[in-house]
């Protein structure tokens, strides 16, 4: 992979030109957490982590959220529309615009592999394309077009490629601290071949327990709401998750019920309210997995031997059936046979990239219409274990607290780290809390796993 940060060299137009981009953009994503303004309140049998870290997903302005998700009454087909290809000039990948497996890291990597099937059947070897974003689809894109021998250049607006992809490694962490995608399940056969070649470790995570401040409780049976999608699939009209439940006899509210709908949450970024029931989003197919290492790999991987251009976020695409001009933040514009957009729904929906002309009506009703998610989550690192379970997913049944799914990495690493993940309207409380706030509300919810 060849980076650049500061300087960019490239054919545009005639010509070579090369183009100063005068200022870098800082990653908006957090550093470690600095030391709170204050001490937490104390938690009873739970002592303060020795470090933390939390994402911050919900306001990052090259996200705006953390995946897309489907709500009632729009059909999956929309994700079809939003890809739909604009004067055979302007294409889309990303989780967004994948039917099947939106909002994962498998959907981004297909994603990418349809918008290249698309571009190759139109361009010629030798031509100009610009890829905007170096996430999973951004990178699957752009490696296959460069292996076509097309000039591709990738312009990332953050300072690092991954996307959603962010491990962070740090000193203070035995293992790299993922604050985007790193779970997967039985299925993921590509992605789990995909790190293997790389030397990804991973580690299954199981098994889960469900635990209510009384002590453990029966596993929550995931059968109750299938049989209740599978009955709103039958209906004439769409509805949402949680009035497919009410329909078929269930409450949502139940203890066990809301567990298992907390835990769908910090998959789908939405409350089953606004989830359509139709096209419902997939809990990870048991056993559960996780990266234990590095990600940034499967992406660098990709992008090997590609022109990419760090901290060059991109403001505005003009496109005719002639071309397209890219222009950089810096007010440069530069020349382009094809471009491939891959920023994630929530930078199309808040228009921070501009379109000229605008995209057409169908392009734009996707965007309008699907929805982007909420998913937080925060790493807490202990000297000592406090808790004295062997179960590597905790689900909390009938507490009222904020963070309801925990993974317990100790069983599979040896590490006492606890990793919190919130979903829904409970990511986006999380994530208007500060630090000390936000570690407050995290021991809180670790108290009932305190002996
Ligand atoms: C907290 C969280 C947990 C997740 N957990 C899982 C999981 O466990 N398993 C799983 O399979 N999936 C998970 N996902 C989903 C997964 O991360 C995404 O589906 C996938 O990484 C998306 O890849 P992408 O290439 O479509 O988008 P991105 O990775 O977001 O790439 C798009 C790129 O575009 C860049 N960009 C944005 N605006 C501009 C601009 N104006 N100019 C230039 N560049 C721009 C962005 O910086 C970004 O790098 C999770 C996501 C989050 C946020």
């Amino acid at each position: 992979m060849r980076i650049t940060r500061r300087t960019l060299l490239m054919g545009a137009g005639v010509g070579a030109v090369s183009v100063l981009l005068a200022s870098c953009t800082p990653d908006p994503e957090p550093t470690p957490t600095p030391t709170p303004t204050r001490e937490p309140q104390p938690q009873p049998g739970v002592p303060e982590p020795s470090a933390r870290l939390r994402s911050s997903w919900t306001t990052d302005p090259f996200s705006y959220g953390a995946v897309s998700f489907t709500p009632v009454g729009v059909l999956a087909e929309t994700r079809s529309q939003l890809a739909r290809p604009v004067v055979d000039r302007v294409f889309f990948a990303g989780e967004a615009t994948d039917v099947d497996e939106p909002g994962t890291m498998r959907g981004a990597i297909r994603s990418g592999a349809r918008a290249a099937d698309e571009v190759e059947d139109l361009a010629e070897a030798g031509e100009r394309i610009a890829v905007i974003g170096a996430g999973l689809a951004g990178a699957t894109v752009a490696a296959r077009l460069a292996a076509a021998d097309m000039q591709v250049t990738v312009f990332e607006a953050r300072d690092r490629i991954g996307g959603r992809v962010h491990s962070v490694v740090d000193d203070s962490w035995p293992m790299p601290v993922q604050l985007g995608a790193w779970l997967f399940g039985e299925g993921d056969d590509d992605l789990r071949e995909r790190m293997e070649a790389w030397e990804i470790g991973t580690v299954d995570l199981a098994p889960e327990q469900w635990h209510t401040p009384d002590g453990d409780a029966d596993p929550v049976d995931p059968q109750p709401l299938q049989a209740a999608i599978a009955a709103a699939q039958a209906a004439p009209a769409d509805v949402a998750l949680s009035d497919a439940l009410v329909e078929a006899g269930a409450d949502p509210e139940d203890p066990s019920t809301a567990a298992l709908l907390a835990y769908l949450a910090t998959r789908a970024g939405a409350d089953a309210a606004e989830l359509s029931s139709w096209f419902p989003p997939l809990l990870p197919a048991a056993p559960v997995a996780g990266a234990r290492d590095d990600l940034t790999p499967l992406v660098e991987d990709a992008l090997d031997g590609v022109e990419v251009s760090l901290s060059s976020p991109i403001s505005r695409l003009a496109y005719d059936d002639a071309g397209v001009s890219v222009r950089l933040g810096t007010g440069e514009a530069l020349s382009f046979d094809r471009v491939i957009v891959t920023v994630p729904l929530g930078v199309l929906q808040e228009q921070d990239l501009e379109f000229d002309p605008p995209l057409p009506f169908v392009n734009r009703t996707a965007i309008g219409t699907l929805g982007m998610g909420r998913i937080e989550t925060i790493w807490l690192q202990f000297d000592e274990p406090f808790w004295d379970t062997e179960a590597a997913i905790w689900h909390t049944v009938g507490a009222d607290v904020g963070i309801r799914t925990w993974i317990n990495l100790r069983p599979a690493t040896g590490e006492n780290i606890l990793v919190g993940i919130v979903g829904g309207a409970a990511a986006e409380e999380f994530a208007d809390l500060d630090d000390t706030e936000a570690l407050e509300s995290a021991m809180e919810s670790l108290a009932i796993y305190a002996p």
